[in-house]
């Protein structure tokens, strides 16, 4: 036992380093995921007219990462990127899985670690609230994928209220650790009390929690008491949307509140970010200056509010303007936990980008693809060539045209032929998709 101790400090201390001046303490680790949420619908972000006090007060001890993108324009994948700090392509897992329970096949390839499994090899207490949508069959649980404490929806959305009526994956039980259970309120609000609860229970070691809302996700059910605050926006349906945005904002600030109240916003690192644009028409969501929605590969689709805060360590109230990927939050986190990723990884290690002690962009470029190819895009610098239908290539320069209005391929065509050799290249490590989207055949991605 006290070799076996002794073997595992040596290995934790090995791993990786300090860097320069930092304390032995490694800090908790908190990423809150949105789901849907238009690039344009925060306060920090320009909106005006759904107010998000939490996140903003957020935002001013964060860095905003203004060209913060996600690895996919839509819900489960965008996941499986984020979890495994891999291209999800490279392991076939670019579509949503079906709910299918005795399907085995259609979620997170048992193949893959996440970043619990990384962090709670690194002795990490970690937990999950909210939205799993990796896979209904038993063995995609979040228990069996590094997860200690569960508590949430396993499928890709869920009514708000429990007296809704909805289809059946909308409306199973919540699932805690692998037991049924039902919920009162709205489900924001109980995400948001789960989550306060998980950072108060384990103050006493380091941490990682996983929150990731549902909101503000169809179907548009926002509580009376959010409704309220959003009142005077006069269209129906954005009226909706902006109460399930301000009801995440405020379960957001029960989570905040509770890591000041227990001492422990100093050393926590606070991510957020949003699973993917919102999708203008459904929602009346917002992605302004943006082009395209939930979906799409131009910037709408995947480019992000992206925030990073670590009061501790990091400058606060600052842009942070180099493109990076939520495929970093697994290798940031590692470091951070001291400790080494075994196996093939894609995103880096943002710590010393984000305190200016590297220059330069940390990835030198960034991809994406739909279904085996479908559409597809890559970022190099500002430039970004974009495939939105077979055959069609546009190519933007994102300085001066962040809205992907101006298609500058037929002058530039050296650039065109250099980014569609380095997609080919990146996509010759890419696999087939393992299953496809339901309905996948009769509506669009
Ligand atoms: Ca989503």
């Amino acid at each position: 036992m006290n070799r076996l101790f002794c073997s595992f400090l040596l290995l934790a201390t090995s791993a990786s380093g300090l860097y320069a001046g930092e304390q032995s303490t490694k800090p908790n680790i908190l990423i809150i995921l949105a789901d849907d949420l238009g690039y344009a619908d925060l306060g920090f972000q320009g909106c005006k007219d759904i107010p998000t006090p939490n996140l903003d007060q957020l935002a001013a001890r964060s860095l905003r990462c203004t060209n913060g993108y996600v690895s996919h324009p839509f819900c489960s994948p965008t996941r499986a990127g984020l979890l495994t700090g891999r291209y999800q392509q490279r392991f076939g897992h670019e579509n949503n899985p079906a709910w299918l329970p005795e399907d085995a096949k259609a979620g997170l390839p048992l193949s893959q670690r996440t970043i619990a499994d990384v962090l709670r090899l690194a002795g990490y207490r970690t937990g999950c609230v909210g939205k799993w949508h990796l896979g209904a069959h038993p063995s995609f649980h979040p228990n069996r994928r590094g997860f200690d404490h569960y508590f949430g929806i396993l499928g890709g959305g869920h009514l708000y209220l429990p007296n809704a009526k909805g289809g059946v994956e909308y409306s199973i039980p919540l699932d805690r650790n692998g037991k049924k259970e039902e919920f009162k309120g709205h489900l924001t609000d109980v995400f948001g009390r789960e989550a306060a609860d998980f950072v108060k229970d384990n103050k006493a070691r380091p941490w990682m929690l996983y929150l990731a809302f549902n909101a503000p996700h169809t179907p548009l059910q926002p509580s009376a008491k959010s409704l309220e605050r959003v009142k005077g926006i006069e269209d129906e349906k954005r009226r909706n949307y902006a109460g399930l945005v301000v009801g995440m904002d405020d379960a957001i600030g029960v989570v905040l509140d509770a890591l000041r109240e227990s001492g422990q916003e100093e050393d926590t690192m606070v991510i957020f970010l949003s699973d993917n644009g919102g999708p203008t028409e459904v929602t009346n969501s917002r992605n302004f200056p943006l082009r395209g929605a939930k979906g799409s590969i131009f910037e709408g689709g995947v480019r992000i509010p992206f925030l990073i805060s670590w009061p501790a360590r990091l400058p606060k109230g600052k842009d942070f303007a180099e493109p990076i990927s939520s495929l970093d939050i697994l290798p940031t986190a590692a470091a951070l936990a001291r400790t080494k990723v075994d196996g093939p990884i894609d995103g880096v290690d943002l710590m010393p980008h984000l305190k200016g002690e590297k220059k330069g962009p940390p990835h030198e470029r960034l991809f994406w693809r739909t279904n085996g190819g479908v559409t597809w895009a890559v970022r190099e610098g500002n430039w970004k060539l974009a495939s939105p239908t077979k055959g069609i290539m546009l190519l933007f320069d994102l300085k001066t045209d962040i809205g992907e209005s101006e298609d500058l391929a037929a002058s530039r065509t050296e650039v065109v032929r250099r980014l569609m050799q380095a997609y080919e290249d990146w996509n010759r490590d890419n696999v087939a998709p393992l299953f496809q989207s339901p309905g996948a055949k009769s509506k669009k991605q």
